[in-house]
């Protein structure tokens, strides 16, 4: 292998870092992806948990209409029982005492009556909110279902893209000289995946420490690879742009 320079090593290192970079972003973007669709699909069954509890609601609600109604039933088959007794009546008292009867069921049958209306009114308004609550179940699901779809396509471009850079981080490995890939992967690895950064008027922006003069001066000349004394990052210069430069 030849020897490399070390201006060129520099530059292998800064586009490894930003390889580094890119396919940490893409992996960490990656794993938010099936947890942002189930935090989606969780308001979708939020809002269908509204519909199920409407219509079970509405259910019991006719369960009780049904009750009702047999009870009615039941009362007026005990009334025309009641009143089939009348022709065969001998004395004025059993007469009275039926018709005492008679009248107990017709009141007991008027209240059932009431209370069916109620539970009528009741779950006429129940069914009335059904179609609105139908239709936001039925929009939420289509976005939802938009949004898995959208996610979906997102996942895979990401993955396509992961794969691009792993395959020119490969390439660049290949061209890199070994004891460096080294010193970069050990100060990748305690420094949360940097090993090159800038320095800027002074700065290293790996730490934020001052660097020394000396250092300053050859990193600026780019002739040679230095790193931060303080975090043991590579140093590139970069010129600050007087736009960028806080005032
Ligand atoms: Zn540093």
């Amino acid at each position: 292998m030849m020897s490399i320079s070390p201006k060129l090593q520099l530059q292998q290192l800064i586009l490894l870092q930003k390889l580094d970079d890119e396919i940490a972003e893409h992996n960490n973007l990656l794993a938010e992806i099936p947890a942002q669709i189930d935090a989606r699909q969780e308001e979708l069954e939020a809002k269908k948990k509204v519909l199920t509890a409407a219509q079970a609601e509405i259910k019991a609600l006719q369960d009780k209409r049904k009750a009702i109604e047999s009870e009615v039933q039941s009362e007026n088959d005990h009334m025309a029982k009641a009143k089939t007794k009348l022709p065969a009546v001998k004395t004025n008292k059993e007469y009275t005492a039926i018709l005492a009867e008679i009248d107990g069921i017709k009141v007991k049958v008027e209240g059932l009556e009431d209370k069916e209306l109620e539970v009528m009114e009741v779950l006429e308004e129940k069914q009335k909110a059904i179609p609105g609550i139908e239709k936001d179940c039925k929009e939420e699901d289509t976005r939802f279902q938009e949004y898995k779809a959208k996610k979906g396509a997102e996942l895979e471009r990401m993955k396509q893209e992961l794969d691009v850079f792993i395959a020119k981080r490969e390439k660049l490995m290949e061209q890199i000289d070994n004891v460096v890939v080294q010193r970069y992967e050990k100060v990748a690895k305690s420094h949360n995946g940097k090993a090159v950064v800038s320095l800027q008027e002074s700065i290293c922006q790996g730490c934020f420490q001052q660097i020394l003069p000396q250092v300053v001066i050859n990193v600026k000349l780019g002739e040679s690879i230095q790193q931060c004394a303080n975090c043991l990052c590579f140093l590139y210069f970069e010129e600050v742009s007087e736009a960028a430069t806080p005032k």
